[in-house]
């Protein structure tokens, strides 16, 4: 089990964890709430992220990568797509 103090410094993807953030609400079956992080993300934004996202890994960026993969994807097929987004 890692607790707070491992996980500050941690890097998952394009995320690097920064500090515990607050709990979000809680669920009827979590009193506590869940955990959340504050993660910086490579593009510069910052963000909190679900711990349990961040391990199980659906977290990996703000949001960043998906449309970095967009364009990487639209650059190596047609140039239309590109003109269309701007
Ligand atoms: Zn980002």
């Amino acid at each position: 089990m890692a607790d707070r103090l491992e996980l500050v410094g941690q890097r998952y993807g394009r995320l690097l964890v920064l500090r515990e953030g607050p709990r979000v609400s809680a669920d009827a079956g979590r009193p506590n709430g869940r955990r959340t992080l504050v993660c910086l993300c490579d593009c510069g934004r910052i963000l909190a992220v679900r711990l349990s996202n961040l391990r199980s890994g659906h977290a990996r960026s703000c949001g960043c990568a998906r449309i970095a993969a967009l364009v990487a994807r639209n650059k190596a097929g047609s140039r239309r797509d590109m003109a269309l987004s701007r």
